[in-house]
């Protein structure tokens, strides 16, 4: 069955109306922007700096200020698939990142395609969005227009293939080796201006590029905390530790690869991007297209300082500005008139550890030896009590042998029990899950809601973890996300368009609403299977 959404009337006003007569034009060209571990508060604590894109992009937005993933695994992989389409990763299996495969009993790419092959350079690894059984907006999109285009940029892997939906006309993503890639998945070989910009790419170069401030310290004091700060990252120069700019690539550190730690590979990103949009006409016919890019960059940087660092706070400043040429360009080559933009993130985040303290909250880096030691205590009473071989373990993830626990007649409960008993014992180890629990669950709290939409029936461990809220497993520098608790579901949700004005909506929205949304703005119909509701502006 399928559900039809035409656009109302109200929705017209949120678009372009020609000079010479009423009817509204719908957009030609579609852009969704993710920037990876984009906290809302990057972009509201920054507000008053902002003169570039991210100035543009929230005046002429309608921002939804209450919106979130609703999936527990706030990771990359899950969240950019339920940007991309519309649906919670679980059900699909996109369950992680990379994850442990029950069948292939070995750790599983969520994009990884053993069938494809590599173009675009000999380095590199062939993704693809074979492993999903389903379709995501730019499918829906393709389906209703057959001329219609749509593009998938990004740093990660992952990002670009999640985006792109089950058949794009190209997924580009990075190779941690200077260049760009795809796989045969998708083309059999890259178009040309895909290679030429590999070749000028020339990412070596950077590593004599120094990170340094974009503007005067003292507004950096101002909206950020001091440029040194234990928990973050010194990975430049480092016999003493000292995190603070300038920051450049280590001479240990391959520069084609920590190319991309540092803010100019989403310059680069959106050079790229600019090719893309010139060299397949993109936003040109009345057949819309669909440009996605993936900020991945920002991820790692965020990952190594915090989102309250000084260098965050910079990453975002240079991000604003490279984002205001982009939108510049755009208006030169397609006018944008044209272009509807969205902007958002895949996942939240936990500031450091040692700055929610300081701030006077709960947080903490749990222990790897407590860890390995609670596992150690867990398979030896199984053992002692049952005998050996009834799970694999991944992480602090078990995966029962359930024909083998049934076989021996043993209720797989108990060995939940067990691993319960164990594992919450370690700082930072909430509780334990019962897979089958959460199924059957009735509650109708938000983390249950975000474990259900996160499960997939057989794919999911039968037994798995949930962290206290503030705690993380990445020690001893850095932050992480991950969880099911706000601060890494909540994310920025911008509608801009040049002739929308500023405006905020405090309705609860979900990451999922997004793609049947544009769906509904380019008359496209949504799928049944599409979990979200699209937006009545
Ligand atoms: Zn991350």
């Amino acid at each position: 069955m399928i559900r039809s959404y035409f656009w109302l009337p109200i929705i017209a006003a949120f678009f372009s109306f020609s000079c010479n007569n009423s009817q509204p034009q719908m957009p030609k060209l579609i852009i969704t922007l993710v920037v990876d571990q984009m906290r809302p508060d990057l972009l509201t604590r920054f507000d008053d700096l902002y003169t570039g894109g991210f100035r543009w992009l929230i005046d002429h937005g309608i921002w939804f200020t209450d919106t979130h993933h609703e999936h527990s695994y706030t990771a990359t992989g899950p969240g950019h698939f339920a940007i991309g389409s519309g649906q919670y990763p679980g059900r699909v299996g996109v369950i992680g990142n990379s994850f442990y495969d029950r069948d292939l009993q070995k750790n599983v790419n969520c994009v990884e395609d053993p069938n494809a092959r590599v173009v675009g350079a000999e380095e590199g690894k062939a993704r693809s969005y074979s492993r999903y059984n389903t379709t995501g907006l730019g499918d829906w999109v393709k389906s209703s227009f057959s001329n219609s285009k749509v593009i998938s940029i990004g740093g990660k892997d992952r990002t670009a293939v999640l985006l792109g939906g089950k058949k794009p006309d190209l997924a580009l993503y990075f190779n941690y080796a200077g260049r760009f890639i795809s796989s045969d998945y998708y083309v059999d070989s890259l178009p040309d201006w895909a290679n030429q910009f590999n070749t000028s790419l020339n990412a070596d170069a950077y590593k004599d590029s120094l990170w340094t401030k974009s503007l005067s310290d003292d507004l950096y004091l101002k909206y950020a905390r001091e440029d040194y700060y234990q928990g973050e990252l010194d990975d430049y120069l480092s016999d003493d530790y000292s995190p603070v700019f300038p920051i450049g690539i280590d001479p240990k550190n391959n520069p084609k690869e920590y190319f991309m730690a540092r803010p100019w590979f989403e310059r680069e990103i959106l050079n790229l991007a600019k090719e893309a949009v010139v060299n397949e006409n993109l936003g040109v016919d009345s057949s819309p297209d669909l440009l996605f890019i993936g900020f991945s960059a920002m991820d790692w940087m965020i990952h190594d300082y915090g989102p309250f660092s000084q260098e965050i706070m910079d990453a975002f400043i240079k991000l604003d500005k490279y984002l205001g040429n982009f939108i510049e360009f755009l208006d030169k080559s397609v006018g944008l008139n044209n272009v509807q933009f969205v902007l958002t993130s895949d996942h939240g985040g936990l500031p450091l550890p040692e700055y929610v303290i300081e701030q006077g909250g709960i947080a903490g880096r749990i222990n790897r030896e407590h860890l390995k030691e609670a596992f150690e205590w867990i398979d030896e009473e199984v053992e002692e009590k049952f005998g050996k071989n009834f799970y694999d373990r991944s992480g602090g993830n078990f995966f029962l042998d359930l024909d083998r626990l049934k076989k021996a007649d043993i209720d797989p409960r108990v060995i939940y029990d067990i691993v319960q008993n164990y594992l919450p014992k370690v700082e930072g180890i909430e509780r334990m899950i019962y897979k089958e629990d959460i199924i059957t669950s009735s509650a109708t709290d938000k983390i249950t809601h975000r474990l259900q939409n996160m499960i997939h029936p057989y794919k999911t461990p039968e037994i798995f973890p949930i962290v206290t809220k503030g705690y993380i497993y990445k020690s001893p520098y850095g932050t992480e996300h991950g969880s099911p608790y706000d601060y890494d579901t909540h994310v920025p949700l911008i509608f801009s368009h040049i002739h929308s004005q500023r405006f905020s909506n405090a309705t609860p929205r979900a990451t999922v609403d997004i793609a049947p949304t544009i769906a509904q703005i380019l008359g496209v119909q949504i799928p049944e299977y599409c979990d979200g509701t699209a937006i009545q502006f």
